[in-house]
């Protein structure tokens, strides 16, 4: 099986890991007994590998229906007494931020891990905040790992550093270590509990106003023993000798590490890995004899701001560089260059800039686009069409959601006006249903339906919004690496699980509208849409075909591989393939001739209807 190499048990072993798998390998090493997350890049692999090698490794793990109830289901864990992990991307933290408070104030008997995927450059993310800051409002212990060992090795700790404490422990990780590969030698693998035991003690799990007062001021003296901790932690190392000091953490400390050999600056640089409480008995230490110390980490301030609290506080007398005077910058990831920038602007340094001379190669520009074969095309090509012929498309308001349907918002579809987050498409879509006199339609896939947009859509029906909502159900969390949701009939352990039916469900909070339609059926699709449209109050279609990934993948399995081409003495070149429908499959020749290649197309036959291809010139290419 693709994982088993997790599961050797051999100590020594070394093997070449992502991150993301060594951060699973480090957690069976501290004995795991339960995990959940949702899924999201680039946190995706711990939960791939986790679905792959829990059951054998006797470890629960759920993909639960949101990040918040991933965090209750951990904290629960812990609260019971076994070592548990939770994980999302970072934006899945400001979902599960309410529990993730609260569960640092009841804190924990067996270790909790709370890992945040950040993602700096913001390669499949709305945006790059820097999820360090939860680890200061919540008054939680936080660790940054900068490479798959110390990911694996770092995360026993972790457990060890909870356990210890009473408190979870926040495990801060960038898209650049979930995703770095490197050597990891393995330690013993340890049996989790396979159950806990919860003894009652409402004083301490219950945040009722009485308890939570008491429970602050224990959460502040833990974090006080914490802080004693960090000080004295391994994890924060002072690596060479020096005039300047360079402090970092996380990703930025390769680079540093890589540039300060190259280039053989003489520096004493500290590597924290144990990043809150911040670590001050070893930082002044650390301090002492230096003139100039420089910051460097990616993304906001946040050990830079605890520096000059600190160096003000204490009176320490040191020039600090970094981004608030302005010598790094405070967005995107590092790299060597920036971080060479940073140091010759810092330190009046004089190291060589601008990278490895690569050979200047025109490529066309490639915007990311729906599969060929992708069933929400075909739904988005039917919408466009009723909307169109109802005159009312410009108009139209359209709410998006998280997903492979986001792409919607490229031409020639053009079905993205308004973007927040997970569940906003719903509720956004019952906001502008109440602001405006626009038509209103939102979209959101399956697993996005359960995940969020529940709670909005009971709003739109209590509150009568007039809305179209459109469910694009593709049977799978198609854009993470179809992960399973609560509406397939498997579970995070890949055991058969009930399926829970969105029509059911939708029709159950009391929308009476509704309608499931195959989006490959572009007649019966737009039929649905005009009915919708046409519907007073709010409706629910449910455009419900898989994902043309996992179709191509079952074909290719059976041996089948449709194709389809042009007829070209058929072909008036009306070009509504091209321009309208857009698979990515068809192209123009010189001359105007319209052609699918054969390279791409995955054999859907959508593009042969009538309703795409008005003149049939779109046929089934028949095997020789
Ligand atoms: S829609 Fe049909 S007739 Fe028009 S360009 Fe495409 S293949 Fe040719
Ligand atoms: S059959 Fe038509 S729509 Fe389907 S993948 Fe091929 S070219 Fe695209």
């Amino acid at each position: 099986m693709k994982y088993d190499m997790i599961l050797d048990p051999t100590p020594g072993r070394k093997a070449f890991l992502l991150g993301n798998e060594a951060v699973v390998r480090g957690a069976l090493e501290a004995g795991l007994s339960l995990a959940s997350t949702y899924p999201g890049t680039p946190s995706s692999e711990i939960g791939n590998v986790l679905h792959a090698v829990a059951k054998k490794a006797g470890v629960y793990f759920e993909f639960s229906t949101n990040e918040k109830v991933a965090m209750e289901v951990a904290a629960a864990g812990a609260a019971s007494g076994i070592r548990s992990m939770v994980f999302f991307k970072h934006v899945g933290l400001n979902v599960a931020a309410d529990a993730f408070m609260s569960t640092a104030y009841v804190g924990v008997r067996g270790g909790l891990v709370v890992i945040t995927a950040d993602d700096p450059s913001m390669h499949s993310s709305q945006n790059e905040q820097d999820n360090r800051y939860y680890a200061q409002i919540a008054q939680m212990p936080m660790m940054e790992p900068s490479s798959p060992q110390e990911a694996k090795d770092m995360i026993k700790e972790a457990f060890e550093i909870s356990e210890k404490l009473g408190l979870p422990v926040l495990f801060r990780m960038t898209t650049r270590v979930n995703h770095m590969r490197g050597v990891v030698e393995y330690g013993e693998l340890v049996k989790g509990k396979p159950k806990g035991r919860f003894e009652k003690a409402p004083s301490r799990y219950v945040p009722v106003p009485s308890n939570a007062r008491g429970m602050h001021i224990r959460l502040l003296k833990k974090m006080e023993e914490a802080e004693e901790m960090a000080s004295t932690s391994h994890l924060n190392r002072v690596e060479g000798e020096g005039d300047v000091g360079i402090i970092t953490s996380g990703a930025a400390y390769n680079y540093v590490a890589d540039v300060v050999e190259e280039h053989g600056i003489r520096a004493r640089v500290l590597k924290l890995g144990f990043t809150h409480p911040f670590p001050r008995a070893r930082v002044r230490e650390f301090l002492k004899g230096l003139k100039t110390v420089v910051v460097v980490e990616e993304l906001e301030p946040y050990m830079e701001k605890e520096l000059r609290a600190m160096a003000q506080v204490e009176g320490i007398d040191i020039r600090i560089h970094g981004k608030m005077d302005g010598h790094f910058p405070r967005h995107y990831e590092y790299t060597p260059e920036v971080v060479k920038r940073g140091l010759n602007s810092a330190l009046g340094l004089n190291l060589p800039v601008g990278g490895v001379k690569v050979r200047e190669i025109t490529v066309p520009s490639r915007p990311p686009v729906l599969c060929p074969g992708c069933p929400h095309r075909a739904t988005y090509y039917a919408i466009g069409a009723v909307l169109r012929a109802k005159k009312i498309r410009d108009e139209t308001i359209f709410t998006t959601d998280i997903g492979c349907y986001t792409l919607g918002i490229q031409k020639p579809y053009e079905m993205a006006d308004y973007l927040l987050c997970m569940g906003s498409s719903a509720g956004a879509a019952c906001g502008f249903a109440k602001a405006t006199d626009q038509p209103v339609m939102g979209f959101a896939g399956d697993s996005t339906f359960f995940h969020a947009c529940i709670p909005a859509l009971i709003n739109a029906v209590h509150n009568r919004a007039n809305m179209i909502f459109v469910v694009l159900d593709n049977r799978t969390t198609a854009m993470t690496g179809h992960q399973p949701h609560p509406g397939l009939p498997i579970d995070g352990l890949g055991d058969e699980a009930p399926a829970l039916d969105i029509e059911k469900v939708v029709r159950g909070i009391g929308i009476e509208h509704v309608e499931v339609v195959d989006p490959y059926d572009i007649k019966e699709t737009k039929a649905a849409f005009r009915r919708a449209v046409e519907h007073n109050g709010i409706s629910v279609v449910i455009t419900r075909r898989e994902c043309a990934l996992i179709m191509d993948a079952r074909n290719r399995k059976a041996g089948i591989f449709r194709k389809y081409d042009v007829n070209q003495d058929m072909c008036t070149r009306c070009y509504n393939c091209v321009e309208n429908f857009a698979c990515p499959a068809f192209y123009r020749d010189e001359e105007g001739g319209v052609h699918i290649n054969p390279y791409l197309c995955d054999g859907c036959g959508v593009c042969s209807q009538r309703d795409v291809c008005p003149f049939g010139a779109i046929e089934e290419v028949k095997k020789e």
